[in-house]
């Protein structure tokens, strides 16, 4: 009996917790010290970890891990300033350097930070836990998603289910609200990610009607933008390059400060060993600083409504939770986005824990009147002929899900297809992230008459499962997709959906560039066959439309012509040949009849 619960567990950037059900509700589990939030910190020392409190107490001295969610499912390229040195790891992700020689991955990192919490929940709860939902920022694309899973199997747990931020963050929210109807945003703003939900929320369905967001943007950004504007403002070159952890905490500290103040002093005495700083900020002058993270942020909100299809107007509340949430721009931020003033109900640091206990207690059974229909946020497909993105799940689509395509071979006697699969919402392949690539085989058949079904599922954790089948013998081909890190242009999360709609123009020429081209390499040696066949009876004026038409095609082509010049001669020369395509299959019919008839077998039966 006991092994049935499952708790809830809220990895933050900064702080983490654990929370279960009991007695139908929700709470959170608090360590030996009564401490209800544990740092996600992690000290890899010579004979075993230290993790949250303990850890934070050695940074400054040794190389304490923080903040490794930043580095969760990614790529060295991507990793940014972060405190620790970094390296390549041998499955391609990040290696974060721990001293000794030693060095862990970010999911290491992260199962370390699981593991103390299910001591915590344990210890508290008096018996063995295997069980857990884990919440996610709901941005995380499918690389940072699976890594996060992995990271909860590598420290014993069972994970039963991701879970969005914010979705989780709705579900405290609305827990006392079952009856209502009502429409809201969540705004969710951490140490290290920003997410905004807009969800519906009606007899017990919690429904996500999209979402937005950033992986790479949170308190983090506040408190090095202040620190890198203290030290320059003072001509002081930050240690090594980086802002050093005393250089950091002391911004943090100045940016909490700023918070309640409207001045607070920043001071760090001898900080390259000479000099001191003391030197006053205003809570102006610190606004100005983050003024282009709050642009930004905005920029997610508007799209989330966008998305969602509504106004402002149309909100009943905007949730706020996430320790940066407490600043008050970021506060003024929400008020002037959502029209309203936001809804400060939930504990910033406690809601989406609360949220990943409740979901937990939905799948334990505890709460079986609510229901939570989550979305899926980047769009998911492979790519097609031409490098074009052909998309099988568009973004904000109710996860679970599943789509599928036919495909077919682009040459004769094509053996095997190469299938990437790809998330974004870029028109061309190349400028959205592959997930993963793998290839089915197929019976060969000549160009365009294979078969082959490629079938996505996303399972309610929002991780994918891609199918190949090759129709003409059943046989499946199953990848499971949980590539190490996914290859993520830096701020690329943030920026993919705003470039889809400025490239939008440019992106559609390229794709009408393709289709149209690979449209004519189609027709051409068709076109070519027929007018090279002595017996083809063509009228003298039907032939000559269609060599004039050819002949515009491949001009077209060879000139490098605009999409919209190619496409034009394409289409004249599929119209020109229109009628002699359709005399063309009139006869083979007929001359099949024929040899029916001749050969006494008659028409083919009716079904
Ligand atoms: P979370 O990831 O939700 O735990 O949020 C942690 C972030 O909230 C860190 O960047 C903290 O510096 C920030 N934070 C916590 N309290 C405050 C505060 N009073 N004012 C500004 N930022 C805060």
């Amino acid at each position: 009996m006991s092994e049935e619960v499952i708790v809830g567990i809220d990895l933050g950037t900064t702080n983490s917790a654990v929370g279960v059900v009991d007695s139908g509700f929700p709470i959170l589990l608090a360590d030996e010290d009564g401490r209800r939030l544990v740092p996600s910190a992690v000290w890899f020392g010579p004979h075993g970890c230290e993790v949250g409190h303990a850890a934070l107490r050695r940074r400054g001295v040794e190389p304490v891990v923080t903040s490794a969610k930043r580095l969760i499912g990614r790529r060295l390229p991507e990793a940014g300033d972060y405190p620790l040195p970094l390296r390549g790891s041998d499955d391609g992700g990040i290696a974060i350097e721990t001293g000794r020689g030693t060095t862990a991955t970010p999911v290491e990192a992260a199962a370390e930070i699981l593991r103390e919490l299910k001591r915590i929940a344990e210890m508290r709860l008096g018996h063995d836990l295997t069980r857990a939902v884990i919440t996610v920022p709901a941005y995380f694309n499918e690389g940072q998603r699976s890594a996060t899973k992995r990271a909860g199997e590598l420290a014993g747990w069972t994970v039963e289910r991701l879970v969005a931020e914010p979705t989780a963050a709705a579900l405290a929210y609305g827990l006392d609200r079952l009856g209502e109807q009502s429409r809201v945003a969540v705004f969710d703003l951490g140490g290290g990610t920003f997410d905004v939900s807009i969800l519906s929320l009606r007899d017990g369905v919690f429904e996500v009607l999209a979402t937005a967001g950033d992986t790479r943007l949170g308190g983090d950004d506040f408190d090095r933008a202040l620190a890198a504007h203290v030290t320059g403002a003072e001509g002081i070159a930050p240690p090594d390059g980086d802002l050093g952890p005393r250089l950091r905490e002391e911004a943090e500290r100045v940016k909490r400060a700023l918070s309640e103040d409207d001045e607070a002093t920043f001071r760090l005495p001898f900080i390259d060993g000479v000099r001191s700083v003391e030197r006053p900020v205003r809570r102006q002058e610190f606004e100005g600083l983050v003024a282009p993270f709050l642009d930004r942020m905005e920029r997610c909100c508007r799209r989330a409504m966008q998305d969602a299809g509504i106004v402002p107007g149309d909100l009943d509340a905007a949730v706020l939770v996430g320790g940066s949430t407490r600043i008050p721009a970021v506060r003024d931020l929400a008020a002037r986005v959502f029209e309203r003033d936001p809804d400060l109900s939930q504990h910033p640091d406690e809601a989406v824990a609360l949220g990943a206990a409740i979901q937990a207690g939905i799948l334990g059974g505890t709460y079986r009147q609510v229901l939570l229909l989550d979305v899926t946020p980047l769009s998911l497909g492979i790519e097609t002929f031409g490098g074009l993105m052909n998309v099988l799940i568009p973004r904000n689509t109710t996860i679970p899900c599943k789509a599928g395509e036919m495909f077919t071979n682009a040459r004769d006697a094509q053996r095997s297809m190469q299938v990437r699969v790809l998330q974004g919402e870029r028109e061309l392949a190349k400028d959205n992230w592959e997930l993963g690539s793998f290839e089915i085989g197929f019976a060969p058949a000549p160009r365009g008459k294979a078969r082959v079904g490629v079938q996505f599922q996303l399972d309610e954790s929002g991780l994918l499962e891609v199918l190949g089948r090759d129709v003409a013998t059943g046989r499946d081909t199953i990848v499971k997709i949980e590539s190490a890190a996914v290859d993520v242009a830096d701020e690329a999360v943030e920026r993919m959906v705003d470039e889809s709609v400025e490239h939008a123009f440019e992106d559609m020429n390229a794709r009408m560039h393709t289709e149209a081209r690979l449209k004519a390499e189609e027709l051409l040696p068709a076109v070519e066959a027929v007018l090279e066949d002595e017996g083809a009876a063509i009228p003298p004026e039907e032939r000559r439309k269609i060599a004039g038409a050819r002949a515009a095609v491949e001009e077209a082509l060879a000139s490098g012509a605009g999409p919209a010049v190619l496409k034009a001669a394409v289409e004249r020369l599929d119209a020109a040949t229109e009628a002699l395509a359709a005399r063309l299959v009139e006869d083979a019919m007929a001359a099949r009849m024929q040899d029916q008839l001749d050969s006494g077998e008659g028409p083919p039966a009716g079904p």
